[in-house]
């Protein structure tokens, strides 16, 4: 395990060299018959898939020891084959021939490897994990007559005659030219027909050349004919080779895998430089996986399984192939997924090694708070309080996901966490995605923290990028000196120049906007040697695969029950020019005193748009209804304006909130009860089902207005699932399918997804719980890894940096 079959061939043919050189060949005579050991050891690396630099090698091995020698021409020969293998054995090289540049491979000169390099295909490695997209069954070769419409074909044919003719308007009304081939075997001709790159093919096809043809066989009046047909020149006009036999024939069955293609590099020449990426390096790629795993579930080798997906047998079984349910697939996504995890679980590992500041105390100060909140803990809360507090008690870091929806009560978990902490003498750091996440929670918090006083007041600070100078640097002065028990900000929390003096809990709202770097580079903040408690608070209800691919180093809470009294928002849907409706469902609203939100799609830097587009509308608003207050609100507003504008709202002051959806998570308005989210089909479905848990918080039930404005049908379909499910899991599970996992996780997440080479969050659901199971019972073995040193150094090369597992293991 851990090693390549090279590196096992080559320690078979090391192995007695080595030992025959000990003590200056004082053991010579001992070693019998090693002349002909070595060459056949040799001779077996050679059945492998090596590249040629290794090839040679081994070759001149086997040249040297092919004859009996002995004596000082038996010494010479082990010396120079040690020397000249020495360089292929030494650590890492078989990583550093894998990374190199497709040129290493014959046929990719520096334009064709500069194309590929363009699509990320940057090395033999990426080539070996480029796995095809579809396979074409070519596995019987058709006669022509015997083609039917309709249907996919491959065929050997020789061309007629073929031209460029005239299309006098067919396409679409637009005149131009086809290139056209007329090919026949012994039983019948039909046509080839390209509209497009008719000039590359001209320069390829000829008359009376043999073609392998493979394509959509259409009908065409009263004829058949392929259009943009693949073809191959198996034999051109000029050579005298005659029509095909069936032992021809049966060669050029096969089944022919199709790969997501770069521009400029010909469909059949990735197809050779990724089999030939395979004939020479597969075998030096190292396998991992757990010996009974890989028995339970008969799994190919590694370098079997490139092979079968990109080089398949006849006998295939084609549909698993195109499902991705193949045993060759199963192996080369379990080995990926298997590092990850336990990338995941060493982090783990080493974090409960680590110590933090154990939050004892008598929570005297904690249940205080609780009693005295203006309402009763939920079941589900009480349990979350529970598992924390157990949590904060021990001298080891905390690491707990909190996964509640939008309502649940997350906010007020954290401040009773935050209350214990201080009264322990300790300090919490609140970090939210946004500054105005950060003010409204900051706002949140010190409401909660007077309601629920009840004794010493919670000392609370806001510290973000926006805060004026002076006040930030006074904030950060009692950090330092203790005087400030609870600080909520954002990225800036992290930034360097922030100390305390007794960090014991870092909450993060809205974990899914920060990968487990940054969740690192807060962790190092806190005091000394400790390690702080970390609580990762979500609205987002995660799918159990990327939870356990993003969070797989920490423990789970969930929050199941909303407080009593809160019913599910009514969702409405509407097209472009249902305006007049959206409009009277404002006035409904703000006639019965009650508050909107209109939610337009983020406004980035760049997007001044949308933003145009949210201040269109506040101001049809305000003609519309000159007697209600509207405010617009978005990111580009500095956080005074932001602040204040928040602050009329939750008041009452104002009736329309107009804004970008920086205010999409968090906030919380209980006169709020209609929410319209514009273009609708720009949100993730997750994004649109916390948007509208902002609404009917109170006791009055809550609407919302999803205005869809193009999209097509596709994106319509996917927004009346939320008219079906108020499930935040079922919809996330859904998101996470009809987006892929960087869609679902959003732009911003951009650094917080593993890059997987062949694994999909999406897909791999059972492969992602069947990796993490061998993880985990692989660390358990072996804490550390400390009697797998290759494998962890490949977890090291893979995840080492991404997972910020320096000095792990
Ligand atoms: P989340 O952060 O999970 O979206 P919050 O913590 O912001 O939810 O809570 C949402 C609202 O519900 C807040 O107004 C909060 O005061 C209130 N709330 C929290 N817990 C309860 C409870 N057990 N009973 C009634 N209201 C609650
Ligand atoms: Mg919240």
């Amino acid at each position: 395990m851990g090693v390549s079959p090279f590196e096992e061939a080559l320690a078979a043919v090391l192995r007695p060299l080595e030992f025959a050189a000990r003590d200056e060949f004082a053991h010579l005579d001992r070693v019998q018959g090693l002349p002909q050991g070595v060459a056949d050891a040799a001779e077996r690396g050679l059945g492998l898939a090596i590249p040629r630099d290794a090839r040679e090698a081994l070759a001149e091995t086997a040249r040297l020891f092919s004859e009996p020698l002995e004596g000082a021409s038996l010494e010479s020969a082990i010396e120079r084959a040690r020397a000249r293998l020495a360089p292929f054995a030494a650590q890492g090289w078989c990583e550093a021939a894998l990374a190199r540049s497709p040129s290493a491979l014959p046929g990719v000169g520096p334009k064709r490897a500069e194309a590929l390099a363009r699509r990320g295909l940057a090395s033999v490695l990426d080539l070996l994990f480029h796995l095809p997209v579809r396979w074409d069954d070519r596995r019987s070769l058709a006669r022509v007559e015997e083609l039917e419409v309709g249907r996919r074909a491959s065929f050997v044919a020789r061309v007629l005659g073929c031209d460029f003719v005239a299309t006098r308007g067919r396409i679409r009304g637009r005149g131009g030219r086809s290139f056209e081939a007329i090919v026949s075997d012994e039983t019948g001709t039909v046509t080839l027909k390209w509209f497009r790159g008719g000039e590359s093919i001209a320069k390829l096809v000829h008359k009376n050349d043999l073609l392998l043809v493979a394509g959509d066989v259409k009908r065409y009046r009263f004829s058949k004919q392929l259009l943009h047909p693949e073809i191959e020149v198996l034999a051109p006009a000029a050579s005298e080779e005659a029509e095909p036999d069936e032992t021809d024939r049966a060669e050029l069955r096969s089944i022919t895998p199709d790969y997501a293609t770069p521009e400029g590099v010909h469909p059949r020449a990735l197809r050779r430089v990724v089999q030939h990426a395979v004939e020479s390096y597969a075998d030096l790629l190292a396998a991992h996986l757990p010996a009974p795993l890989v028995r339970e579930l008969a799994l190919p080798e590694p370098a079997q399984a490139l092979r079968e997906l990109h080089l398949p047998p006849l006998d295939s079984d084609l549909a698993a192939l195109r499902a991705g349910a193949s045993p060759a697939h199963s192996r080369l996504i379990l080995e990926e997924l298997y590092l990850l995890e336990l990338g995941l679980a060493l982090r783990r590992e080493g974090r409960a090694r680590d110590s933090a500041i154990a939050i004892a105390g008598t929570g005297r100060r904690a249940s205080a708070a609780a009693a005295s909140l203006p309402f009763q803990l939920t079941r589900a809360q009480q349990r979350v309080l529970g598992e924390l507090r157990a949590d904060l008690a021990r001298p080891h870091p905390m690491q707990r996901l909190l996964e509640g929806d939008v309502g649940s009560g997350k906010t007020v978990i954290a401040l009773l966490a935050a209350v214990a902490v201080a009264e322990a003498g300790c300090q919490t750091a609140l970090m939210a995605p946004t500054e105005l996440l950060a003010e409204q929670h900051e706002r949140t918090l010190r409401r909660l923290a007077e309601a629920s006083a009840g004794g010493t007041p919670l000392r609370i600070a806001l510290l973000t990028a926006s805060v004026p100078r002076a006040e930030a640097e006074a904030i950060r002065a009692q950090l330092e000196a203790g005087e400030v028990d609870l600080v909520v900000g954002t990225h800036a929390l992290i930034q360097q120049g922030v100390a305390f003096r007794r960090l014991a809990l870092v909450v993060i709202d809205e974990q899914h906007r920060f990968g487990v770097r940054q969740r690192a580079a807060l962790a190092r903040k806190a005091a000394g040697e400790l390690t702080p408690h970390t609580l990762v608070m979500t609205a987002t209800p995660i799918p159990r695969t990327l939870a356990l691919t993003l969070y797989g180093d920490l423990d789970l809470s969930i929050l199941d029950e909303l407080p009593p009294g809160r019913r599910p928002a009514r969702t409405l849907l509407f097209r472009e020019g249902q305006g007049a409706r959206v409009t009277e469902l404002v006035r409904e609203t703000i006639a019965r005193g009650e508050q909107v939100y209109v939610v337009y799609p983020l406004v980035e830097e760049s997007e001044k748009s949308d933003l145009r587009a949210a201040s269109e509308s506040a101001e049809k608003l305000a003609r519309a209804f000159p007697q209600a207050r509207i405010d617009l609100v978005h990111g580009r507003l500095d956080a005074a304006a932001r602040a204040a504008a928040m602050a009329r709202f939750e008041t009452g002051r104002t009736q329309v909130l107009v804004s970008t959806t920086v205010i999409e998570v968090g906030v919380d308005v209980a006169g709020a009860t209609l929410m319209v989210v514009e273009h609708a089909e720009r949100f993730g479905l997750a994004q649109l089902h916390q948007l509208r848990g902002r609404v009917g918080r109170g006791e009055r039930p809550g609407t919302c207005a999803l205005v869809s404005r193009g999209g097509g049908e596709s994106s319509e379909a996917r927004l009346a699932a939320l008219l079906e499910t108020h499930d935040g899991f079922a919809i996330a599970e859904a998101d996470l399918k009809l987006r892929g996992p960087g869609e679902f996780l959003g732009t911003r997440q951009h650094g917080v997804l593993p890059d997987l080479r062949v694994a999909d969050l999406a897909r791999d659901v059972k492969r992602v719980a069947q990796a993490r199971e061998a993880a985990l019972a692989t660390v358990r073995r072996d804490p550390g890894l400390r009697r797998a040193q290759g494998l962890l150094r490949a977890v090291q090369a893979r995840w080492g940096d991404r997972l910020a597992l320096a000095g792990v293991g």
